[in-house]
């Protein structure tokens, strides 16, 4: 037998010398034959020197040919071996699905894989996923899982790892999207340690993650550092340690070291290891599959050498000569069945392995656990072992919070932690009081844990130094062991959550903005014109002049309107229309104004046009008075800023948030480079006068008081709440920019207690009981109710009215000033027939209408030549020359005043 293996890696050369000697010694395998062994060694991928090895093999005469592990040189020993039907055993993974005579290969199709896969993300129920896998060939194993999200409710994201070695640009795009917690890995076993520590440097190693690997070989690589996130990382293995003749093989080969060393390795890592020259191997799965392999040719060499004698025939690559066992042995091994170190191998009529069933394997605290297995001949393709949450319980049944003391680290911050108030010195807990003391005593009742509370000693909440990689404030004692447990209004955020574990959130809560209360803006003084937008005012005043037109047009068309000029005259010469222009604008505003005029429409169509007048009118005056009462009333608050945008604007108004806890991360971590910016600001600002990034939330609260109006403050809405409810003069801007939860922080052994315990008192009652307890009843003070004072109707000020006033002024003005103009328009006249002056005419006629002293005046008569210039058709053309006898132009009688002093059709009353 000939194997042809890599030099750089000894491991499968080993195995495959090991198993020919087990071969050999083990009677019953191969009775009648001997196996002998031609190693070659190449270097990787030399296709060239492979094709020259084998020929000079086959000078000596082989059986079989093992390797090489590279494709392209595996590719040239194949076509040698069709040729020369020599049966050619592979034991990697290949795309290529190649189905060849000569070829057998022992590694499980990429078909049969890619519905393993397939079945797991199944049976995970994951629905949106992201796929990173290494390279293009590597497509082929994962055809089923890409296909099936295509159609179905399953969404998969594709992305594949970067050139080199930096992968974490690619694994924050993953923290960045909003939907994506589970991960699978689809890359070369070598690379999978690299890739994880990077998604653990950017925050991906949390519970919040899954992880699905696709290497069989996960057993093989240390993943103690990510064994004590709970973080689910789940994979595949074909070779079983657990199953004896595993076990047995691996320790044959292990005879230089001792059992003890062998145990705590293996149960570590779940993988079965090697020495080879005092170096540890773990057993990788193309090893294993070498040894298999031996096996299998030993079995199928005895099938057929029991039927007939096997010679092995020198052969030379020149000539055209054959090896005529070499097609039998290749068929019995096809047909051979054996149970291996990857369990049981037996193969199709294509040379397919079939029936593969391998371990499902999550790494747990304590390594590498099977939680099942996966069957490709079942219809139910998995079997899972004990459920991981019993496991799980009953390890953790030794971890015993009864009766052990707990060190807490807090920080002060109203109402969660407070100086009692008290005349005698206290010490230890009993100087606290607030919601997290409460907290605390209810869950150490329920856990049966004692505590003791101490201050952080930086009092910082809790931030990352991305350079060094070092935490400060209550995240670091707890990861230095200086506290067991942090309570506190400390919100759980990604980067928190991959150096330390959170119980679920016992509050929640988002970031928003604390901000000195608005002052009302005076009322405007056309605050009467408000309860119509300006387009509304400009519409009516439009609609009032076109009906007014309309109104004229209509009324002169109609001849219901033209009518005699007074009822004594039975059959008269003319007519007389009420709606001359200045008639119709009138009779319009009257109605709009609510009062009526003394114009009566009588045909029918300017009945109707009045009439559909008066229903605009209804509904705009009543629309008018119904929404005047609010605008009057409402009092509209000057705001500078309505939201974070606004903040961002301008510089005016300074802002700042904690400096070392979660809400500085948010600014500073944030992916919107918006935010960044401000980030950057508030750092400025606060080089050059601190108090901008304060230690804790009081010292923000009492900057944003003292600089009324110029320090807005990022709080959380709690805290914000429990302040405005407190502190006269404070609000709450905007809503909140974004969601968490404060959470107990820990080291994961307690997590499970603590998030019952948490449960417990939320569906108690108890956490509802313990806020109302601390935000509405606890340290109330006066509050701020002695400011609102007024309540119900406040009465009308003569700012919020001052405008209707301006408007009587304005309209009462331009009135005196037509007076006057008709005044002196009047004199003028006079002034040119009598042959006075103007200034004469008026002054006279001032004195008289100041005089007061009558209410009737003598008519002026226009002089008689300017009369006779008219006397042309003998009727007279002026009025006025009527008007001393007291008759109207048409001989009459003139008409008796109005007594109702409503508005005539000529405007007079
Ligand atoms: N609760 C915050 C934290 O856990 C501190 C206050 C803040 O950043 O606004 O870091």
């Amino acid at each position: 037998m000939s194997g042809l293996f890599d030099e750089a890696d000894p491991s499968e050369e080993t195995a495959f010398k090991h198993a020919v000697e087990r071969v050999n010694a083990e009677i019953t395998v191969l009775p009648r034959s001997r196996l002998s062994t031609q190693i070659e060694r190449l270097s990787f991928g030399d296709s060239y020197h492979a094709s020259n090895k084998v020929c000079q093999m086959m000078r000596e005469g082989i059986a079989a040919i093992f390797g090489p592990q590279s494709p392209e040189a595996a590719s040239h020993v194949q076509s040698i071996c069709d040729a020369f039907e020599i049966p050619h055993i592979e034991t990697k993974w290949d795309y290529k699905i190649r189905k060849e005579n000569y070829l057998i290969n022992l590694y499980p199709h990429p078909m049969t894989l890619s519905k393993a896969y397939n079945d797991l993300v199944e049976a995970f129920n994951w629905e949106t996923y992201v796929i990173i896998y290494e390279n293009n060939e590597r497509l082929y194993t994962l055809q089923d899982l890409i296909k099936a999200s295509a159609p179905s409710t399953r969404k998969a994201v594709l992305k594949q790892l970067p050139e080199g070695d930096d992968y974490r640009s690619l694994l924050k795009d993953i923290l960045y999207a909003t939907d994506i917690f589970n991960i699978f890995i689809d890359c070369s076993t070598d690379k999978v340690p690299e890739v994880l520590k990077q998604a653990q440097q950017v925050g991906l190693m949390t519970y919040h993650y899954s992880y699905i690997i696709t290497s069989l070989d996960i057993h093989t690589l240390d993943l103690v550092d990510f064994s004590y996130g709970d973080i689910n990382i789940t994979a595949y293995r074909i070779v079983d340690p657990d199953r004896p003749e595993v076990d047995a093989i691996v320790k044959q080969w292990n005879s230089h070291i001792s059992v003890d060393n062998y145990n705590s390795r293996s149960h570590m890592y779940g993988g079965p290891y090697y020495v080879y020259n005092d170096i540890l191997f773990f057993l990788q799965t193309e090893t294993a599959l070498v040894y298999d392999a031996v096996f299998l040719f030993g079995k199928a060499l005895h099938v057929l050498d029991s039927s007939q004698r096997i010679d092995i025939k020198p052969l030379n690559c020149d000539s055209k000569e054959t090896w005529q066992h070499g097609y039998s042995i290749i068929n019995y091994m096809k047909m051979v069945q054996l149970q291996g170190l990857t369990g049981l191998i037996q193969f199709n009529t294509s040379g397919y392995r079939t029936d593969v069933q391998m371990d499902v394997v999550q790494l747990k605290r304590d390594g590498l656990r099977k939680i099942g297995t996966w069957d490709s001949k079942f219809v139910t393709k998995f079997n899972w072992t004990k459920q991981d949450a019993e496991i799980e319980a009953v390890q953790d049944d030794t971890i015993d919070l009864k009766n052990r003391t707990l060190t807490v680290t807090t920080i002060k911050n109203d109402p969660f932690l407070m100086l009692k108030i008290s005349t005698e010195p206290l010490t230890g807990n009993e100087q606290f009081e607030g919601y997290t003391v409460d907290l605390l005593n209810e869950l150490s009742k329920e856990l049966g844990f004692k505590y003791n509370i101490k201050l952080v000693s930086d009092g910082s909440y809790g931030s990352l130094n991305k350079e060094t990689g070092k935490w400060n404030g209550m995240i670091r004692e707890v990861i230095d062991g200086e506290a067991d447990i942090a309570v506190a209004d400390l919100s759980v955020n990604k980067d928190r959550q991959s150096a330390l574990d959170f119980t679920m959130p016992f509050m929640n809560l988002g970031i928003s903005i604390l901000f000195v209360e608005p002052k009302f803006k005076a009322p405007e003084l056309f605050s009467f014109m408000n309860p119509f937008a300006v387009d509304v005012w400009m519409y009516m005043f439009y609609a009032f002049f076109g009906v007014s037109i309309v109104l004229f047009i209509i009324a002169r068309v109609s001849p219901m309107e033209w009518d005699c000029p007074h009822p004594c005259i039975e059959d008269p010469d003319e007519l007389e229309n009420q709606f001359t222009l200045l008639n119709s604008f009138w009779f319009t505003i009257g109605s709009l104004m609510q009062q009526g005029s003394d114009i009566a429409p009588k045909a029918t169509s300017t009945r109707m046009m009045a009439g559909i007048w008066w229903f605009f009118t209804l509904i705009m005056v009543s629309s008018y008075t119904a929404n005047l009462a609010s605008f009057l009333l409402v009092q509209e608050k000057d705001e500078p800023i309505k939201s974070l945008q606004d903040l961002a604007r301008q510089d005016v108004i300074k802002y700042g948030c904690v400096g070392t806890g979660s809400t500085a991360s948010f600014f500073k971590f944030s992916p919107f480079p918006e935010r960044v910016v401000m980030w950057k600001k508030m750092e400025e600002w606060n080089s050059k006068s601190p108090g901008i990034l304060p230690k804790d939330n009081v010292a923000g609260r009492d900057k944003v008081l003292r600089d009324e109006g110029k320090y807005a403050f990022f709080m959380e809405s709690t805290v914000i709440e429990y302040a405005v409810e407190r502190v006269c003069g404070l609000y709450q801007v905007g809503g909140l920019l974004d969601s968490k939860g404060y959470g107990v922080g820990m080291h994961s052994p307690y997590r499970q207690y603590f998030n019952g315990g948490i449960l417990r008192l939320q569906e108690n009652g108890i956490l509802d009981k313990l806020k109302r307890k601390w935000w509405k009843e606890e340290r109330k003070g006066t509050g701020c109710a002695a400011e609102g004072g007024e309540s119900g109707v406040t009465p009308l000020r003569i700012a919020n009215v001052g405008g209707v006033f301006v408007v009587l002024v304005g309209g009462c003005a331009v009135a005196i000033i037509f007076a006057f103009v008709e005044f002196f328009w009047e004199n003028r006249k006079i002034a040119t027939d009598e042959g006075g002056t103007v200034v004469e005419e008026m002054s006279k006629e001032l004195k008289f209408a100041l005089s007061c002293s009558s209410n009737s005046k003598p008519v002026k008569k226009e002089k008689k030549d300017s009369l006779s210039s008219q006397e042309g058709n003998g009727e007279p053309q002026d009025s006025n020359q009527y008007l001393d006898l007291g008759l109207d132009s048409y001989g009459f009688p003139n008409a008796p005043p109005r007594a109702n002093g409503g508005i005539n059709q000529d405007g007079y009353t």
